[in-house]
C-alpha cells in the first residue's frame, strides 16, 4: 500500500495494515515483536502510553501488571485466531478461554445517535475489559463483513506477525515475502552452512 499512511500507534513498518477498525486488532497483535524480540505490554507506563494512544485505555493510571498479564493472554488469544486465518491449525480451546472470559465479562451499551444510528461501544467496565470490548466488537464487525479472515498470522512460526492480505486469491500466508521470507531462507542457509 504505497503512499498509505498509517496512525503513528500501529507498530513497526507496517506494509500490510488492515482497514479500520480492524487495524486496532492487528496493531493489538503486533505489540509483540518476534523479531525485533520487543513487547509493548511489558512495561507499565509504556503499555499505558500505547493503549492510550490506540484509544483502548481510558484510565488516568497506568495498567497493573495482571491487567497488562490478562492484556498479553488476550493478544494471544487473537493471534491463536490469526495463525488459523493464514491456514495453521484452528485455535484450541485453551487459546480461547481468556477472549471467552473477556466476553464473557463485558457489558457492552447499546446507543442512538442523533441521526437514528443505533451503535453498540464499551459500557461501564475497568479499563482493560472496556479496551478488550472494542477489540471484540472490531472482531465481531470484521466476521460479518467478510474482512477478518484476511487477518491473518505470519506463517514463519518466529515471526507470527499479524498482516492484512489484500490479495484477490487470499492465499498470502507471510507478512512480507521480500524481508520475512528473506530471513528464513538466510537462517536456513546458516543452519547448513555450520
Ligand atoms: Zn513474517
Amino acid at each position: 500500500m504505497a503512499g498509505m499512511t498509517v496512525p503513528s500507534w500501529v507498530p513497526g513498518q507496517e506494509t500490510k495494515p488492515a482497514p479500520m477498525p480492524l487495524l486496532l486488532v492487528q496493531s493489538f497483535v503486533n505489540t509483540w515483536d518476534g523479531d525485533q524480540r520487543s513487547d509493548l505490554l511489558l512495561d507499565p507506563a509504556a503499555a499505558r502510553s500505547w493503549l492510550t494512544a490506540a484509544g483502548l485505555w481510558h484510565a488516568r493510571r497506568a495498567p497493573e501488571p495482571a491487567e497488562l498479564d490478562l492484556a498479553r493472554r488476550a493478544r494471544e488469544s487473537i493471534r491463536a485466531m490469526l495463525v488459523a486465518n493464514g491456514g495453521g491449525p484452528p485455535p484450541r480451546p485453551a487459546d480461547l478461554r481468556t477472549l471467552q472470559a473477556a466476553a464473557h465479562a463485558a457489558r457492552p451499551a447499546l446507543q442512538v445517535g442523533p441521526d437514528g444510528q443505533v451503535s453498540v461501544g464499551a459500557g461501564p467496565a475497568s479499563p482493560l475489559d472496556a479496551g478488550l470490548v472494542t477489540l471484540l466488537l472490531a472482531i465481531r464487525d470484521a466476521q460479518r463483513e467478510g474482512t477478518w479472515q484476511r487477518l491473518k498470522a505470519c506463517g514463519n512460526p518466529a515471526c507470527r506477525w499479524a498482516f492484512y492480505d489484500r490479495s484477490h486469491s487470499r492465499a498470502g500466508a507471510w507478512c512480507d515475502m521480500a524481508t520475512c521470507g528473506n530471513r528464513i531462507k538466510n537462517r536456513r542457509l546458516r543452519q547448513r552452512q555450520h
